[in-house]
């Protein structure tokens, strides 16, 4: 219905490394102002933190949804983001470190804990079946990765619990609609937050955005920071599993996307397990 609207906003909202490092990319809103760079010119490290949207943890967001706890990270973020790019021409990828995949261990992605806070309130058992949604389609994939719900942490859901690998937190930003982390975020960063929006994302289903997001904690980068997507660049630290999918569950409709409903492809599953095992 609104949909349209409300894509070529998301579109509006986009901030690509040729314009700004700093993006909104699963948003609902413009993030023109949260952005400085207009002239394409590389902006300097205090620019580009100046610009980069902090959240309530005190974590940076890049790349729309991708949290960094430290500054020091940042600056290593943006180290690499300026290092001159080298060309990878080979739907999904995963995010390197070092040359090093971004991954868990074996006996980790079999045991991927999880708890949902009590404080979505009445939303909160919406969250969990969404929850279970994402995890599901990746499950359903591969016979290696294995997301666990414990809910009798949920009324302690925070980073800070050592209990649960992950949270699944509120938030309310205009910001984005979900957020999440990669495998080599520290333990005090690594949530998924989810803002309110995630009810009133048109054909984006919860369990679509979530499934996404858990794509990132798998260690899946956006696909459209591939060279084929033609927008939308982010970095060419990853590497690739699959052929590119402009389709994938992880590249986002509004950057030259051939899918407008963020669905799971078959190249998903097939990177999953290029990457995990069958
Ligand atoms: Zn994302």
């Amino acid at each position: 219905m609104q949909l349209s609207a409300r894509i070529s906003r998301i579109s509006l909202g986009v901030a690509c490394l040729a314009t700004a490092f700093a993006g909104a990319l699963v948003s609902t809103s413009s993030s023109a102002d949260a952005t400085t760079a207009s002239t394409g010119d590389v902006p300097t490290f205090r620019e580009f933190e100046a610009s980069t949207y902090v959240d309530v943890d005190g974590a940076y967001v890049v790349n729309g949804d991708e949290a960094l706890a430290t500054k020091a990270e940042l600056k290593k973020f943006y180290d690499r983001m300026v290092s001159t790019p080298d060309t990878r021409n080979d739907g999904l990828i995963v995010n390197t470190v070092g040359g090093v995949d971004d991954k868990w261990s074996a006996s980790q992605a079999l045991n991927l804990t999880y708890c949902v806070s009590t404080r979505f309130g009445t939303r909160h058992d919406d969250i969990v079946a969404a929850m279970a949604a994402g995890a599901g389609l990746w499950e359903g994939a591969t016979s290696k990765v294995n997301f666990v719900y414990v809910p009798a942490q949920d009324a302690k859901c925070t980073t800070r619990n050592n209990s649960i690998l992950f949270s699944v937190e509120p938030v309310s930003t205009t910001q984005y609609i979900a957020r999440s982390f990669f495998p080599s975020t520290p333990k005090r960063s690594r949530n998924v937050l989810v803002d309110d929006s995630i009810w009133t994302s048109g054909i984006w289903e919860p369990g679509d955005i979530l499934g996404h997001e858990l794509g990132h904690v798998l260690g899946f980068r956006h696909e459209h920071t591939r060279p084929e997507a033609g927008t939308c660049f982010e970095d060419n630290n990853w590497r690739p599993l699959t052929p590119y999918d402009a389709a994938s569950i992880m590249h986002y409709p509004q950057c030259n996307g051939s899918s407008a409903d963020l669905e799971f492809q078959a190249s998903d599953a097939a990177g999953v397990r290029a990457l995990y095992g069958a």
